[in-house]
């Protein structure tokens, strides 16, 4: 099936869609993202991805391209002619096009761009059945980590470093020795008493969606949950780890900077929690 995508009121062949070279998401990082995952059909989560765009457009004091219903509206359709039944839609807005200044530009109107990407599985079968390895390092980014913008290069960096040591995600580590979270995830560890512990919300991190849900499924099942930063070396002698996204869900961390966490085999609440979300996320938003 053809790849379509979307840029400011049109549906395009994935290989046509572009956008003008004085964008300021292109030029200044001036924009916002968010990604929707779908899952068998569900969108997972959407009504929670809508209102923290909402939020990262309020904090940079960006427009709307049109009503969050029109823009909801836009991303179902998108999928819908992508044919995704699992996959994901990328959401970018930026402040528009306008002569290069850094100062806000007056009247102009915002840049809308989705595009659309099939899944064929979210994780890999030995992801999951041995966990995935994480690396260290330290979090060089700026200090509103809290606003989805599209301003990723020290992510990137990150994520690079990960990939070159043979891990497939790097953990940012504050100057206070903390973990702040992923390089795009979330970063959680399971005390070897039981309880889950995940950084609060605040200016050091991403509030993610599958966050919140996963703090929430837990907290209907009884699992004791303590929001506070953690150390790496917390996290070696934990008992679990692991790390959310919209499109890792919960995936077990099992190695970190090449040391066993726990016993180095996914844990049993990051397993029963993945569980949990797949069929929250299943039940939660038709398609
Ligand atoms: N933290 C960072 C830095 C991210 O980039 C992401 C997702 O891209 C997350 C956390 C997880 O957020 P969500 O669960 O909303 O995908």
């Amino acid at each position: 099936m053809a790849r379509w995508a979307y840029v400011n009121g049109r549906y395009l062949p994935h290989a046509q869609a572009t956008v003008h070279v004085e964008d300021r998401g292109f030029q200044f990082a001036d924009g916002v993202y968010e990604v929707v995952t779908i899952l068998d059909g569900h969108f997972a989560d959407l009504n929670g991805h809508m209102e923290r765009l909402g939020r990262s457009l309020a904090e940079l004091r960006m427009d709307w391209p049109a009503a969050p219903r029109v823009v909801e509206r836009i991303l179902r359709e998108l999928a819908r002619r992508n044919g995704l039944v699992n996959g994901s839609i990328y959401l970018q807005i930026t402040r528009g096009v306008a002569p290069r200044d850094f100062k806000f530009p007056a009247n102009t109107k915002p840049t809308l761009v989705m595009t659309a990407k099939r899944v064929a599985a979210f994780a890999k079968p030995e992801q999951l059945e041995q966990g995935v390895a994480v690396v260290t390092v330290p979090d060089i980014r700026w200090g509103r980590r809290d606003i989805k913008t599209v301003g990723l290069l020290a992510p990137v960096l990150a994520k690079q470093q990960a990939a070159e040591s043979g891990a497939y995600e790097a953990w940012l580590v504050d100057t206070d020795g903390t973990v702040t979270e992923g390089s795009s995830s979330n970063a959680w560890i399971v005390t070897r008493g039981g309880v889950l512990v995940t950084r609060p919300p605040s200016h050091t991190i991403l509030n993610g969606i599958t966050r919140l849900s996963l703090l929430r499924l837990a907290t209907e099942r009884g699992i004791p949950v303590e929001e506070r930063p953690f150390t790496v070396e917390e996290a070696l002698s934990a008992g679990e780890a692991f790390v959310s996204s919209a499109g890792t869900f919960a995936l077990p961390v099992t190695r970190i900077d090449g040391r066993p966490v726990g016993d180095g085999k996914p844990g049993a609440v990051t397993m029963a929690l993945r569980q949990a979300y797949l069929v929250y996320a299943k039940g939660s938003t038709a398609g």
